[in-house]
């Protein structure tokens, strides 16, 4: 009989031998470990070892009730008895149909066109908004706008409007040439300026990026209000109700990439919600396509939803053999077990009222974190509903960063693991973005392990 040890540390060998591992140098973990997981439940996963790890970043923010939520599990069991794949050209099914329906419902947009992970989302908005241009007559708007630091996945289309340089520079080659402008980013305003101030003066980068390129733009791609792979950074909702109104104005289309924030993530149920059209009414600004996916099945499947307009579909509608029809298809569009999947992830959100709870937790996340402002190596301690975000300098006065050989955050990150509590960083960036389901008494200990291991990263 192996010991438990045994078969822990053999996992881990066999994994290291086998696997190339996800945004990972593998020689890292010639000093940081690899961490055999065995089972999960809530909040918590449990290693081959027996020992328990808090999920303070939702597993890459998709485990949004915690993972194996008796209701998905549920749902899931039952779609595996009755339906598990079939073609979705020519073929439909009532999961499909119905989340179709909810999510039309949920982003009152109209149309809902399904892929299987968020890079391919996007990478069907790219396509889409410019081929609605040639349909319409416009086949010179084939280029994109989209914002420094943006993130918006890793297939060509996707790395290509995206601006963190580390994940991009070496495939730029590869890659079309979006119009990048300066983000409305607030950690970069200036000391006494507000963050509407700031947001706002930004957009002026945005309208003249407008002006010049709007005659040969499909659209403009954000992430609304976080832009989280690049570090959590933030912005205020004034600026997408500029540039909902500015690309009206200019006949460009707005992709609104809720991948990350979607779902009640920024404390509403999309993070676009907290953008109004004008002052006076009380009507969220919508996109002309919005990417769906991460939180969609509850970190249970992979699956995404590009949602759209009629006016889009419209321009699609036509007899065979034209070059309108939208030809693009994934083997596992649609399919019915990541459907239902993502179908229970909405009956629980309409379960209870999630978004004050949110509230709640968000609070109690803040009472303790806000200790940080104090702290020399802390730059900034931002938030924005369940996304909570300390950024680590080197001296934050004087706007020096930490070389990023440091590994400061991976530091805090090691010192998670130890501790018990899942603390993957951005860079110098250490955040939480837990499950909504989680208790005072967790919130409690990933807090304080987070500030604990803060202080043990920047100790020298
Ligand atoms: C994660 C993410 C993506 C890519 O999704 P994948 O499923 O990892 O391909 C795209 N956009 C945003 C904003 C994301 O956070």
């Amino acid at each position: 009989m192996k010991t438990e040890a045994q078969t822990h540390n053999e996992l881990v060998q066999r994994s290291l031998a086998s696997v190339w591992h996800p945004c990972t140098q593998m020689k890292d973990h010639e000093w940081l470990p690899m961490v055999p997981i065995a089972s999960a439940e809530g909040v918590w996963l449990t290693d081959t070892d027996g020992k328990r790890y808090l999920d303070a970043v939702s597993s890459w923010w998709t485990n949004i009730f915690g993972h194996r939520h008796p209701v998905i599990v549920k749902r899931l069991k039952e779609q595996l008895d009755t339906l598990d794949h079939v073609i979705f050209a020519g073929f439909t099914h009532e999961p499909a149909v119905k989340l179709a329906e909810k999510l039309c419902e949920l982003t009152q947009l109209d149309r809902c066109f399904y892929a299987d992970n968020g890079s391919a989302a996007v990478e069907v908005a790219l396509k889409m908004s410019s081929h609605y241009w040639r349909n319409t007559g416009k086949p010179q708007k084939t280029r994109f706008i989209a914002l420094s630091n943006g993130y918006h996945g890793e297939t060509l289309g996707a790395l290509a409007v995206g601006d963190t340089g580390l994940y991009r520079d070496s495939y730029k080659p590869l890659l079309m040439q979006p119009v990048f402008v300066q983000s409305p980013d607030c950690f970069e305003r200036g000391a006494g300026t507000s963050w509407e101030d700031h947001s706002r003066r930004a957009f002026a980068h945005m309208e003249f990026a407008l002006e010049q390129h709007a005659h040969e733009t499909a659209a403009v791609i954000v992430e609304p209000l976080v832009q989280c792979a690049g570090g959590m950074r933030m912005y205020h909702p004034i600026y997408l109700t500029m540039l909902r109104e500015a690309c009206t104005r200019h006949g460009v289309h707005l992709i609104v990439d809720e991948i990350a924030t979607g779902f009640g993530r920024t404390g509403m149920l999309w993070a676009s919600d907290w953008a109004k059209l004008d002052r006076e009414s009380a009507q969220p600004i919508r996109g002309d396509f919005m990417c769906l996916s991460k939180g969609l099945t509850g970190g249970t499947l992979p699956l995404a939803a590009v949602m759209t307009t009629n006016t889009v579909y419209e321009a699609f509608y036509d007899d065979y053999g034209s070059y309108k029809a939208f030809l693009h298809s994934h083997s596992y569009t649609g399919n019915p077990l990541a459907c239902a999947a993502a179908l229970a992830t909405l009956e629980i959100f309409e379960s209870e009222n999630w978004l004050a709870r949110n509230r709640e937790v968000g609070h109690l996340m803040w009472m303790r974190m806000s200790e940080l402002l104090s702290h020399p190596h802390v730059a900034e301690v931002r938030q924005q509903g369940m996304i909570l975000a300390v950024e680590l300098m080197k001296n934050p006065g004087k706007k020096i960063a930490y070389p990023a050989e440091e590994r400061r955050g991976l530091r805090v990150y090691r010192h998670g693991l130890e501790k018990g509590v899942l603390l993957r960083p951005l860079g110098n960036v250490v955040y939480l973005m837990p499950p909504y389901t989680i208790e005072s008494k967790e919130v409690e200990l990933m807090t304080k392990t987070a500030i604990e291991g803060i202080a043990i990263a920047t100790r020298d």
